[in-house]
């Protein structure tokens, strides 16, 4: 059983297609049910919707609720859901409100649903967490503008360290992906990979074998530098 947030649309729909696919039962999360539920019914039998807000702790709580309750396991978390400054601000001249509103989703949101589904996970001995983060959060690779976007996945490889580090000898691996510039409402169309591409990568992590990688950050199914 696998869990993805953001899943009514672009990368999110995308891998829970894919995991469907696979032979996984999807939880489509949709902070929008009427448009989850609509994902859910095009992707066919294995896929059911669930009303989930990253932002939002009760509907973190009722969502996790929902899949315990519906199918008593979940094997597998994507942390899709992001948002993004539209590509404005510095953190010279920061609008800290969109920053809180963009780490509040992207990096606390994730957290939240880490946190949320641990539990389900630690019960059964196996999970996989695949935190869907991006080259624009690369240390090594640092650059200007889009302050909260960036912090935010920074934030959020930490959050997959740290994790790592807490369930070293448990069967629960933990990564974060880039998925490449992919053509999506955020991607916008002039982004060179397709959705399928873009996809590919946090299936990939999501589906592991036991003892596969844990604690990487990947692009194209390789590690790329923190
Ligand atoms: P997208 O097309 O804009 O879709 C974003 C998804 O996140 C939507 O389903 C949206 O739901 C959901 N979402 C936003 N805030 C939410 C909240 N508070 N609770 C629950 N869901 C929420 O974006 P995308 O391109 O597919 O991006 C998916 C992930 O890939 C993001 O984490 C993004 O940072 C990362 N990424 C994308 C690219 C790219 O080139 N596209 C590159 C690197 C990384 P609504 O429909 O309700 O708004």
């Amino acid at each position: 059983v696998a869990l993805v947030t953001g899943a009514n649309r672009g990368i999110g729909r995308e891998v829970a297609r894919q995991l469907a696919e696979q032979g996984y039962t999807v939880v489509v999360g949709s902070r929008d049910l009427a448009k989850g539920e609509a994902t859910a019914v095009e992707l066919g039998d294995a896929a059911v919707a669930t009303q989930l807000d990253v932002r939002d702790e009760a509907s973190v709580r009722e969502a996790v609720s929902f899949v315990e309750r519906e199918f008593g396991r979940l094997d597998v978390l994507v942390n899709n859901a992001g948002i993004t400054d539209g590509w404005s601000g510095t953190a010279a001249e920061p609008d800290f409100e969109k920053v809180r509103e963009i780490l509040d989703t992207n990096l606390f949101g994730s957290w939240r649903l880490a946190k949320a589904t641990l539990p389900l996970m630690r019960r059964i001995g196996y999970g996989r967490i695949v935190n869907v983060s991006s080259g624009m959060g690369q240390l090594s690779d640092m650059g200007g503008r889009s302050p909260g976007y960036r912090v935010s996945k920074t934030g959020l490889n930490a959050l997959t360290r740290m994790l790592t580090a807490e369930l070293e000898d448990e069967n629960i691996l933990v990564n974060s992906v880039c998925p490449g510039w992919v053509r999506t409402d955020m991607g916008g169309q002039n982004a060179r990979r397709s959705v399928e591409e873009g996809a590919d990568t946090p299936v990939w992590l999501a589906t592991l074998p036991d003892g596969g990688p844990t604690g990487g950050f990947f692009r194209d199914r390789k590690p790329i530098p923190w």
